[in-house]
């Protein structure tokens, strides 16, 4: 029953082949069972999911018939959950049960999902490898001694070990895509807005997305559907109509502009992962698609942009974390500026204290124009540069990491050798577009990701290319071993 995907789930319960209380129980006894050689879990929700589970099954009985009804999930842990420790993998929210739902929690619950609990990702979701998590780092299934990829590493490899179908999981530069390439599922960052992100906890506001994590396209056309959409208490959500992303995974591809960047096969990709792309490449032609060479020629600012503006944005976010409103608070402060200080010192670990500094000194006049304003400035040409390559291409297409996923460990004392890992997805996260990663084979028993962008709202389109290459590959099917 644990290899089942959403779309095969929602229709044995339609069936009557399983209940789903029956297929939480599996679940939630896999997990027990599998999850301590992970740590993919922060928190398990046996008590609720159950309890979801029987009455998604009740509205089943009563005709309802959802596609998300009674569909096991969990959700990356800075969703905020009512009652439920909501912790950002932070020892600094450890202690924090969120007083209300994220519109994604409660619209997926609505939608009839069962949630199996929370899943473990870089503090504040800051990283590229699930490894600065306070409850510690968590491991690909398809390698233990191997990262999962980050931040949300531990939806990536819950997901990928069959643990549950599908979750939820947030991507900020890259961290729906890139965990999905390193563990061999599809995942896919929606446009800026088109998801709300009300009770998400924020890392870098203009650039954080919520989004599905899954094993096919299809799976996250369903789960899409139940977390698109305008929501009035988020400013920033865009009030534009969600189509039926189902019913648009058959369209033909025939005539499909594919464009792929020159940039994107420099020094720096493996060249095995650069073999894996043009086969995928290849795929694509013989399903109809056209493909033309374009550039995006400003793409090697994009790293160093990144690294002001996402920095600077979570210096300001994290600010209310000050030992008084929220979390973590020192042991007998002297006055407030100690609270401040060591609550702060204690409860952030090292790469969100590095973050911090980097991005108060971004913006501390005499540097801020020098720093954030020239970085906004950058952003808006790798913004232009798309605009551009679109007017030419319905899709780009390129790799989604220059490397499979490294040992643990590997990059711990070099933080800007992890930065440069993000080179393929972060130039999304600046302009705002929709992009997707899928599975395209593998490199020494690791998967590889093949990274798909499109216009703004045109996720529709994504998962109509993935889930067609899907149709005509297996590598999204293979499933890691002791799993
Ligand atoms: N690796 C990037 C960072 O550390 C992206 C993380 C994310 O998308 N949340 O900022």
């Amino acid at each position: 029953m644990h290899q089942l995907t959403l779309a095969e789930i929602a229709r044995g319960l339609a069936d009557k082949k399983f209940s789903s209380e029956e297929l939480t129980k599996v679940l939630l006894a896999r997990i027990t069972q599998l999850d301590p050689q992970l740590n993919s879990f922060i928190s398990l929700t046996e008590e609720l999911a159950l309890e979801q589970a029987k009455a998604a099954d009740v509205r089943r009985a009563n005709g309802e018939n959802g596609a998300l009804l009674g569909a096991p999930i969990a959700h990356k842990d800075l969703f905020c959950t009512q009652g439920i420790r909501t912790s950002c993998g932070s020892k600094m929210l450890d202690n924090f049960k969120a007083p209300y739902d994220a519109t994604v929690v409660s619209k997926l619950a609505a939608a009839g999902t069962v949630t199996l609990g929370k899943t473990n990702m870089d503090e504040f979701a800051m990283g590229s490898a699930n490894e600065s998590s306070w409850y510690g780092a968590v491991k690909n299934p398809w390698n233990l001694e191997h990262v999962p990829g980050g931040s949300s590493g531990g939806s990536a490899a819950a997901v990928a070990a069959r643990l549950l179908p599908a979750a939820t999981a947030t991507d900020t530069g890259g961290s729906i895509r890139q965990p999905a390439a390193f563990t061999n599922l599809t995942g896919l960052k929606p446009t800026y807005g088109r998801v709300s992100r009300w009770g998400m906890i924020a890392y870098a506001s203009s650039l954080d997305q919520g989004g599905p994590l899954a094993r096919t396209a299809e799976d996250c056309a369903i789960l899409l559907q139940g977390m698109a959409g305008f929501d009035p208490n988020d400013s920033t959500s865009i009030d534009e109509p969600v189509p039926d992303y189902a019913a648009g995974l058959n369209g033909s591809l025939q005539g499909l502009r594919i464009g792929v960047p020159k940039e994107y096969f420099g020094a720096g990709l493996d060249p095995r992962i650069a073999d894996l792309i043009q086969n995928s490449i290849k795929e694509l032609q013989k399903l109809g698609a056209v493909i033309k060479e374009i550039s995006l020629p400003n793409m090697q600012h994009a790293i160093p942009a990144y690294y002001v503006i996402a920095p600077a944005e979570a210096s300001s976010n994290l600010s209310r974390f000050d030992g008084v409103r929220f979390g973590h608070r020192c042991a007998d402060p002297k006055n407030l500026e100690d609270l401040y200080k060591r609550s702060r010192g204690e409860g952030f670990g090292p790469e969100v204290q590095r973050r911090i500094m980097v991005g108060a000194y971004a913006l501390s006049a005499g540097y801020y124009d020098a720093y954030y304003l020239k970085a906004q400035k950058i952003r808006r040409l790798v913004k232009n540069d798309f605009m551009t390559a679109f007017n030419e291409v319905d899709v780009i297409l390129g790799p989604t990491t220059p490397n499979p996923a490294w040992k643990l460990g590997a990059k711990n004392s070099d933080p800007v050798a992890a930065y440069l890992e993000d080179v393929y997805t972060i130039t999304a996260n600046l302009a705002g577009l929709p992009g997707l990663s899928m599975p395209a084979g593998f490199v020494d028993g690791l998967p590889v990701g093949v990274q798909l962008l499109a216009p703004y709202f045109q996720e529709g389109r994504l998962l109509n290319v993935a889930h067609q290459y899907q149709l005509n590959t297996d590598w999204h099917t293979r499933t890691p071993t002791g799993f």
